[in-house]
């Protein structure tokens, strides 16, 4: 069967993780969470105490260099993150690393580095891909281009009962907050801002189910991998 490339981008929090692990299961594909990449360079950067106002960007591609990251599997079947050797899969969701994530993501040099990387994954097909740039920037040819949004308001709520689930602390007023200005730095973002491809579905969540999700886009899937 033919193996397509899907891309599934949208703002924070709008469900793409979600419903691309799912997708990724249902047709056999592999999953890569581009945004669990940035934010592993991220985490990279606080511990050794880079700021934005500090960043010394030489020092911090030597650090990504020395320090590449992987994805794993968990025994109940849920995707880690190594940095190395070491599990971050937790320590990347903390808040410090959220609240830093923005700045670290728009350095250009650093996005090279995890395009190429992105790509390199992607080349032999039978991918779901999610972030933010996936359409427009990182596989502009990819067969099936989805744009999640969704309200402030839902959006909050969703990542709250999800940090209540990871035991992340969490404060629905802040997490509206912190949403809405990620959203904000992530599209006015000088390199790769969020935005939709020219041919991306754009579909907006609030108030749909991730299964209502989930089967639009597998119906859209299973459309194009069967011409
Ligand atoms: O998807 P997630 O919310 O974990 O992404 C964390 C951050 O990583 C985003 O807010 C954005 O700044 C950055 N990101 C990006 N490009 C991607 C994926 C994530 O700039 N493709």
């Amino acid at each position: 069967m033919k193996k397509i490339t899907i891309a599934i981008d949208g703002p924070a929090s709008s469900g793409k993780s979600t419903v691309a692990k799912l997708i990724a299961k249902d047709l056999g594909y592999v999953y890569l969470d581009t945004g669990a990449m940035y934010r592993s360079v991220t985490y990279l950067a606080l511990q050794a105490g880079l700021t934005e106002e500090t960043v010394n960007v030489p020092q911090l591609l030597d650090l990504i260099d020395r320090h590449p990251i992987s994805f794993g599997l968990a025994a109940d079947g849920s995707q880690t993150v190594f940095i190395k050797d070491q599990d971050v899969t937790l320590a990347i969701r903390q808040n410090d690393v959220t609240a830093n994530v923005s700045w670290v993501a728009a350095l250009a040099e650093v996005r090279e580095k995890l395009v190429e990387q992105q790509r390199q994954l992607a080349k032999s097909g039978g991918m779901i891909m999610d972030g933010r740039d996936i359409g427009t920037v990182v596989l502009p040819k990819a067969e099936l281009k989805i744009f999640l949004i969704a309200s402030v308001e839902e959006r909050a709520e969703r990542r709250y009962k999800e940090n209540l689930a990871k035991g992340i602390e969490a404060d629905l007023e802040e997490l509206k907050q912190t949403i809405a200005e990620r959203d904000y730095k992530d599209s006015h973002r000088r390199v790769s801002p969020l935005k939709p491809a020219d041919d991306a579905l754009i579909f907006d969540t609030t108030g749909v189910s991730i299964e209502g999700v989930v089967t639009f886009i597998l119906e859209k899937a299973k459309q194009i991998i069967d011409k």
